[in-house]
Parts: structure tokens; C-alpha cells; sequence
């Protein structure tokens, strides 16, 4: 068998040439070579966020960007509304809870929206939330939050808007500066299709005067206002206060090129057309999308429920096993109950798809239930391939 194929939502299977960028000799993370590098892929990064303003790329998780945002703005005792339907949200609480601020949960049921009345309902009854913080792509259930809508309700309530756009950002629009985010954290590993290793947000003028305004101390390394000291201060050869990974610069650089030259509603159809094939194939094989209302399923990745007989993580293993195809199981509550697809990276292509469809197919015909052969491919027709 060849390398397996990974269809979770992240890391992702990358590009050949994005593979081969991370293979440059050492640089240093300074001097003009470096500078140049960093610059072009920070530009091209805030295209990413629809932004003008600043756009930081830091080493490391993209948890860690998101407790860097809300530790430099936020002043313990501060209340950050934060509006929950999965797993990444319930992370955002303990975020927030481990920074000293308070949490303020507004909750939906997993596989369904956060829609702008219950935030709304939120900052009616806590006028003391100083901020709201929204994950965009709930990947653990495959939920595409309504982002521009909630930024807007976060605005009209003068409350400060962080976004967990890990998974979305690159995938579908993300416009910062139209909607008014401002904190907007992502990662290279998604769907800006590139190894781990590099975090990056923007930040809006509003989100500056927050971090300036800040009276307490906030360590060092996770304060934006030491990013920010070096690339005023040293941003003509040093831009950074810290060593950066140089072979996940270039290979970001390579990523975020590809995509502006691709353009990014063509690269935005492709995902979606991926998802659309693995829906359309998974009801053929009567397996339920656990998404339900279509207008939130994300087109970057798919949750689908079990049929009656079939265990999850038997299908998970064969999959693997017996296709080749990795998909992720169910988190928390839901393992057992779905599993997850990814459309990232090169699981948008119609060798992925198919691998995983017809991989559904085989496990079928294993069980004992008759699935004629193809049956799944019903929308690989217009697939990349
Ligand atoms: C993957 C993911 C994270 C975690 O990112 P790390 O880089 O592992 O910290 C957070 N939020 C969402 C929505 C994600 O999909």
C-alpha cells in the first residue's frame, strides 16, 4: 500500500512543493535573506485575514497564539463571553479560566450553529463581558459558526472579538477587517496546508489599545507587546525576540504563494466541492451527516453518524487498514457516535475521495450488506485531481 492518506482536519497531507521548501539548509532567523522571507510571507498572510493592519507569525501551537491574545488584552477579573457548541470552544473556557478571567458560557448542542440571538442573550444578561471569543470552525463536530454575524453583535455590545479561525482561515472567507475581528489566530497546519510549527493572528487597532491599556505584568515570551517592541525595533534584521523554525518559514511562504497564485475563491471551491462529493456519497451508503442544517456544515470537514450495526471504530481501522484512508473518530461525547473527514490539503483531490468512499463501500460489502460497487461516486465527477 501506498503512504496512507490522511483525511482528518489537521495536520493535513501537503503539497510536494511545500514538502520540498521545508528541506532548505539552515538559515539564521535574522539578516536580510531572513527578512525578506518573513516580510513576503507576512504580507501574504494578512491577505489570508482580509487585514491591513498587523499580522503576527509566531513559533509554536495555535493554542498558544490564543492564550497569547487573550493574556496581553484581557486583566485578570476581566469576563470573556465565550459561546460553546464543542470541543475547541470548551478549550477556549479553559483558556480563559487558566489566564484568571471569568468565563461566561452560552452554549448550543453540539452539531448545531452558535447563532447571533444566543450571543446576543449572552452580553444582555453580562454587560460586563469585555470580550467575546468565538471558534469559527468547531472541527470537533463540523460546524461552520456565522462569524461576520457574532463579530457584528460583539461590536454593537463595544465588546472586544477573538476568533479561533485554526481551521477556517485560508479554507473560506475570513475578513478581519470588513468584520471587525480583532484577534484572529490561525496555524501553517490546516488549512493553510503546511507542517506544524508556525502560529499566526492578526490584530486590529481596537486590540492594541486593549493590550496598551493592560496594567498588569504578563510574562514575556506571550506578551504581544514584546513581538511587537522587536519588530518596531529590530524589524530590519531581527524581527522576532525568539529563534523561529527558518524551514517552516519557507514552507509556509511556498503554501501562502501557491494559494494567492491559485487564488483563494478557487482554492474555497475546491474544498467545498470535496465536502459536497463526501456528503452526497455518505447518503448514498446511509450514513447520516451529523451536521443536519446544510447552511452551517462546514465545507473543510464532514462529521457523519454511524448506521445501526456499524461500529465506529471498527470502521475507523479498516479504513486505515484496508483503504489506506485516515479519518478522525468523534471527540469526548461524540467518539462512537461520528467520525470526522477532512477536505484540507490534499484530501480535496479525487484520489483522496474516492479512496475514502470506496473504502466505505468495501466495509459495507464486509458486513454483509450489499453496496453495489461505486455506488458512492456520485459527485467525484468535477473533483481535482
Ligand atoms: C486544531 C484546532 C485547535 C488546536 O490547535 P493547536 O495548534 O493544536 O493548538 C484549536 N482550535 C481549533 C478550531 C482547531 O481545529
Amino acid at each position: 500500500m501506498t503512504r496512507t492518506k490522511l483525511m482528518v482536519p489537521g495536520p493535513v497531507d501537503v503539497s510536494e512543493e511545500v514538502r520540498a521548501a521545508m528541506a532548505v539548509p539552515s538559515m539564521p532567523h535574522y539578516g536580510e535573506a531572513w527578512i525578506q522571507l518573513f516580510d513576503e510571507t507576512k504580507a501574504m498572510a494578512k491577505q489570508v485575514f482580509g487585514t491591513s493592519h498587523d499580522v503576527y507569525i509566531l513559533a509554536g501551537a495555535g493554542t498558544m497564539a490564543l492564550e497569547a491574545a487573550l493574556g496581553s488584552a484581557m486583566e485578570p477579573g476581566d469576563t470573556v463571553l465565550v459561546p460553546c457548541n464543542g470541543f475547541f470552544a470548551e478549550r477556549l473556557v479553559a483558556v480563559v479560566e487558566g489566564l484568571g478571567l471569568i468565563p461566561v458560557v452560552v452554549e448550543a448542542p453540539l452539531g448545531q450553529p452558535i447563532l447571533p440571538e444566543l450571543v446576543i442573550s449572552g452580553l444582555e444578561a453580562h454587560p460586563e463581558a469585555k470580550a467575546v471569543m468565538l471558534v469559527h470552525h468547531e472541527t470537533s463536530t463540523c460546524v461552520l459558526n456565522p462569524l461576520s454575524e457574532i463579530a457584528k453583535v460583539a461590536q454593537d455590545y463595544g465588546a472586544l472579538m477573538f476568533v479561533d479561525a485554526v481551521s477556517s482561515a485560508g479554507g473560506v472567507p475570513v475578513l478581519a477587517d470588513a468584520w471587525g475581528l480583532d484577534f484572529c489566530i490561525s496555524v501553517a497546519n490546516k488549512a493553510l496546508e503546511t507542517p506544524p510549527g508556525l502560529t499566526m493572528l492578526s490584530i486590529s487597532p481596537q486590540g492594541w489599545k486593549a493590550i496598551d491599556a493592560r496594567q498588569s505584568s504578563r510574562g514575556w515570551y506571550m506578551d504581544l507587546k514584546t513581538w511587537r517592541w522587536y519588530a518596531e525595533n529590530w524589524g530590519d534584521w531581527h524581527p522576532t525576540p525568539v529563534t523561529m523554525p527558518t524551514s517552516n518559514m519557507y514552507a509556509l511562504h511556498r503554501s501562502l504563494t501557491m494559494l494567492l497564485e491559485e487564488g483563494m475563491e478557487r482554492r474555497w471551491a475546491q474544498y467545498a466541492a470535496a465536502a459536497r462529493a463526501v456528503r452526497s456519497g455518505l447518503t448514498q451508503l446511509d450514513f447520516a451527516p451529523f451536521v443536519e442544517d446544510e447552511a452551517y456544515a462546514s465545507p473543510l470537514t464532514t462529521a457523519f453518524r454511524m448506521r445501526p450495526g456499524i461500529d465506529a471504530a471498527a470502521l475507523q481501522k479498516a479504513l486505515v487498514e484496508e483503504a489506506g484512508v485516515q479519518v478522525s473518530s468523534g471527540i469526548g461525547e461524540l467518539r462512537g457516535e461520528i467520525l470526522r473527514v477532512g477536505h484540507l490539503g490534499l484530501a480535496r483531490y479525487r484520489d483522496y475521495v474516492v479512496a475514502f468512499l470506496l473504502g466505505l463501500e468495501t466495509y459495507l460489502r464486509q458486513q454483509g450488506i450489499s453496496v453495489p460497487v461505486g455506488h458512492s461516486l456520485v459527485a467525484v465527477d468535477n473533483l481535482e485531481v
